[in-house]
């Protein structure tokens, strides 16, 4: 009896076990077993058990998860003998023109309005007209005038202009789907409704269309299906796009399609349209969340999935975006292209990884499409021209912003700058890429402090620019005192940091050293950036000039940071478009600094303990009450990064009688992102009357990386 009591009990936990699935684990230490989950950045949605899949999901913020495992087995894949209406894109018509290759580049990487060279794709007709036939060529002229060189263009819509909208529905499901009803809603409220009255068969496609008259402003299209029938999902019953977001296009392999259709993907369907759609909304939530001092409500730019192009022939569909003038009436595309494998031999499904994993790739290269650009671009390993003096390190940067969409594919917001102009350029066409850039305020000056926040005077200042050489045929030029070098200009923008300086100069007695504004070949863009005259000289749209490294030396102890553009644009952005200080932390002492410690010294102690020693200042003067040691203060920097990149962290300040400290270095090691070199730092201050510290001294825990 008992045996079979035991067997009952087992067979009853056969049947009610959901099959294996996602683990969540909470921030609290609750764990949800065999759930399923969909990682959209700032918030994990969760489905708790297979019937609750593709219909509404919880909702968590990202903060209250530590951490999510998804893993499927086969029965997430079965197909069920249900129907799956799906709205996968509302049409817009007519088109907006895009600027996505009209936009040249000569060799001063000025982005100037030209007609598309026609060299690529093939089988696409060169336009006869110089400067295109939808573009005027305005000769020299057209670098500073885009908007008279884009006047043909349609680029906005007119408040009552009539618009199609056109809804595509789709049956992504693996059984006939009856009628339905469907309703058309503007901001909300029913403006048409109907009834599909014929039944549609698995992948077949049929469309609905509105006829709407245009309003500016903020507003939303939704085309919602009202179903009798059971469906494998209801969450894609519905498709709500803002009427004023980027729209972009989608081509695709009807054999991809198909493809895609044998498995369900994160999204709850067994459908290619669903999960990229759900893609362009994950990116519009992305937005709205990219909230910043100058961005105060989020991006309020959006992006709408315009069309899907299906095709047997990918890079035809390609070369046919170009409509015959020359221009591409899209604000962005992304297109599948065919290996020659697939060509030959058909399309595989998507790997399980990938489909039941958010493609955090997308939003990010859909981000190029709009303009943005790779902040990863300011990373920099760092060259032999440029070492640090104690242990031969190449001097390194990382971008100061890391976690941010368009450095790196993850699940991350749009950092400041994104934002900044995202809002800024809303309403204009896509096409030109990363002129922000050009948003540098009019006067930028470099404030050199010591270890006490006090101006260094008499500092001399020495800037290097990546992507640059200096012209060994120039000659130098001075603004406001200070010397700036021509540079070659041949299109290159690929060069490691310049050998020679690109600017020279020494501080004021307040500590201030004013960046001379280099002169330029100016541009304009349609989005309102103009490259003057700047301290970055000649900046590319890819970034790589817009970053700088400075030697600071006083007391022949020379001190390196970097200049970011990031943090320039962040400042204009903010509204300091006349003035933007950029303040460097010296190790340095002041004038008022007690002596500085002597003799500093590391040593390992076992593997995660160092000692740090010091002996006393020397005693110059008797009974001076500037000298009087209340203190010693022991600082630790990891890397080999620029100062205000890795700043020096105080780790310990101890009674002036100590003359050692044991540092844990894993309990004091801060959790910065140390990509290039590992290298460990420690430093001693001695700390005199009101805190007013001396310079630090430094020194080199060789050859040990913790
Ligand atoms: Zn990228």
């Amino acid at each position: 009896m008992r045996f079979f009591a035991v067997l009952t009990i087992f067979s009853t936990l056969a049947a009610l076990a959901p099959a294996a699935a996602d683990t969540l684990e909470f921030a609290d230490g609750r764990i949800l077993n065999n759930c399923f989950i969909r990682d959209e950045g700032v918030r994990i949605l969760v489905w708790e058990n297979m019937s609750e899949v593709g219909g509404p999901a919880k909702s968590y913020p990202r903060s209250q998860i530590k951490s999510y495992k998804i893993e499927r087995d086969a029965s997430w894949d079965e197909h069920p003998n249900l129907p799956d209406l799906s709205v996968t894109f509302i049409e817009m018509n007519p088109k907006l023109a895009g600027l996505h290759g009209s936009v040249d580049y000569d060799k001063w990487g000025r982005p100037i309005l030209r007609a598309r060279s026609f060299d690529k794709p093939t089988g696409i007709r060169k336009s006869k007209l110089p400067g295109g036939a939808a573009l005027v060529d305005l000769g020299p002229n057209t670098a500073m005038q885009p908007e008279a060189a884009a006047k043909k263009l349609k680029l906005s819509y007119k408040p009552g202009e009539p618009i199609t909208l056109t809804a595509h529905v789709r049956n992504v499901g693996f059984a006939d789907a009856g009628p339905f009803d469907y309703a058309w809603l503007i901001d909300g409220k029913t403006v048409g409704r109907g009834r599909c009255t014929r039944s549609l068969k698995e992948l077949e496609e049929t469309t609905f269309q509105l006829k709407w008259r245009w309003q500016p402003g903020f507003h939303y299209v939704t085309f919602r299906i009202t179903s009798p029938q059971k469906e494998i999902a209801t969450i894609n019953n519905e498709a709500r796009d803002p009427l004023w977001g980027f729209g972009l296009v989608f081509i695709v392999n009807n054999g991809r399609v198909k493809a895609w259709h044998q498995n369900r993907t994160a999204y709850g369907t067994f459908c290619f349209e669903d999960y990229y759609r759900w893609h362009i909304d994950i990116m519009n939530r992305l937005f709205a969340a990219s909230i910043f001092p100058s961005s105060p409500n989020g991006i309020k730019a959006r992006v709408r999935l315009d069309r899907i192009v299906y095709t047997d022939d990918v890079d035809k569909a390609s070369a046919q975006r170009v409509s015959q003038n020359g221009i591409i009436y899209d604000q962005g595309a992304w297109i599948w292209t065919d290996s020659p494998e697939e060509k030959k031999n058909g399309w595989q499904p998507p790997t399980k990884e990938w489909r039941n994993q958010t493609e955090w790739s997308l939003p990010h290269e859909l981000g190029h499409q709009l303009g943005l650009t790779d902040w990863y671009v300011l990373d920099y390993p760092g060259d032999e021209g440029h070492l640090m003096p104690d242990n031969g390190d190449k001097i390194t940067h990382f971008m100061t912003h890391p976690m941010q969409m368009m450095h790196w594919h993850g699940p991350h917001i749009h950092g400041e700058v994104d934002a900044a102009y995202l809002n800024m350029t809303w309403n204009k066409p896509r096409g030109y890429f990363g002129d922000y850039y050009f948003a540098i305020p009019r006067e930028c000056f470099l404030k050199i402090v010591d270890v006490n926040g006090l101006p260094v005077q008499g500092a001399k200042v020495e800037i290097f620019q990546r992507g640059t050489a200096v012209d060994p045929n120039g000659k130098p030029s001075a603004d406001h005192g200070v010397l700036y070098y021509p540079v070659i200009e041949d299109g290159n923008f690929d060069r490691p940091v310049s050998k020679l300086p690109v600017i020279v100069g020494t501080t004021d007695r307040n500590g201030i050293l004013r960046l001379p504004n280099r002169p330029v070949k100016e541009v304009r863009t349609l989005n309102s950036f103009h490259r003057r005259p700047n301290p970055f000289g000649n900046i590319n749209v890819v970034g790589q000039r817009g970053l700088m490294l400075v030697r600071v030396t006083k007391h022949s102890r020379p001190c390196f940071f970097w200049l970011e553009i990031y943090d320039f644009n962040v400042a204009w952005f903010r509204g300091h478009k006349d003035r933007f200080t950029m303040t460097l932390k010296t190790p340095y002492g002041s004038a008022s600094s007690p002596l500085p410690p002597r003799n500093v010294r590391v040593e390992m102690l076992d593997d995660r303990r160092v000692r740090v020693s010091w002996d006393p200042p020397t005693v110059l003067r008797e009974q001076h009450y500037l000298d009087r040691p209340i203190g010693y203060r022991v600082y630790r920097r990891i890397s080999s990064d620029g100062l205000n990149d890795r700043p020096w962290f105080p780790v310990a300040t101890v009674n002036p009688n100590i003359r050692e400290c044991v540092i844990d270095l894993a309990d004091t090691r801060i959790e910065d992102i140390y990509w290039f070199s590992q290298t460990n730092r420690f430093a001693v201050s001695t700390v005199g009357e009101c805190s007013m510290e001396s310079e630090l001294v430094e020194t080199v825990l060789l050859n040990k990386k913790f």
